[in-house]
């Protein structure tokens, strides 16, 4: 199929990407909003997450950037960086949230099978085995799931599940959007964490109302 101009991106724009993403915390967190996401209607606020430029075609951007992290290959330089389809967008987001809710679910998830090469160097007499480009053979959502799964080997802030009283919920419902984690971070988001306080200090104040029997 012929490549449309909004199916490639060249390096610099990549690079503002990739800029948007530094450290690997912002990387899991970009890829748990994205598995959550509505692709086919993003809401404001998983747009302003998720991309740049607020727009879908931003998310694209943004998920080549997540993908390859540590380069694209040189003939892609050369020609411009060619962006996942709709098609492979999707794709790519089923196996993420499937391999999230396993790994949520289970604190283990299999990531799948990939064909890298592995290189040991030596940096100041210390070896290291490092990947050598071997990921970059494989098609683009084998590739992305591979820096998913890269990601959560690496990253030690714990995954949660957001327990917010649900928005307009029966009680006892929950928000349960997924999160990374920190000891101060437990909510999804601002509103979650809103209007769990609120709840549990209207909660309060009904117990202090409570007439005693004592
Ligand atoms: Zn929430």
């Amino acid at each position: 199929m012929e490549q449309t101009p909004e199916d490639t991106i060249d390096i610099d724009s990549l690079m503002c990407a990739r800029a948007q993403l530094t450290d690997p915390r912002t990387r899991l967190s970009w890829a748990v909003v994205f598995a959550q996401a509505w692709l086919e209607r993003p809401s404001k606020e998983d747009l302003r997450r998720l991309s740049a430029t607020r727009d879908v075609h931003g998310i694209r951007v943004m998920l080549k950037a997540f993908t390859d992290w540590a380069g694209g290959t040189a003939a892609e330089r050369r020609k411009g960086i060619s962006l996942f389809t709709d098609d492979e967008m999707r794709t790519t987001q089923q196996r993420f949230r499937r391999i999230l809710e396993e790994y949520l679910e289970h604190q283990t998830a299999s990531i799948g099978r990939f064909y890298v090469e592995l290189r040991v160097i030596t940096i100041n007499g210390r070896p290291y085995l490092i990947q050598d480009n071997g990921a970059l053979d494989l098609p683009p959502v084998d590739r992305a799931v591979f820096a998913l799964g890269l990601l959560l080997h690496e990253h030690t802030d714990p995954l949660r599940v957001c327990r917010a009283p649900k928005y307009r919920g029966n009680e006892g419902e929950t928000c349960g959007r997924w999160l990374v984690g920190r000891p101060d971070r437990i909510y999804c988001s601002d509103t979650c964490r809103n209007r769990a306080t609120t709840r549990h200090s209207r909660q309060k104040k009904r117990l202090k109302h409570l007439p005693t029997t004592a």
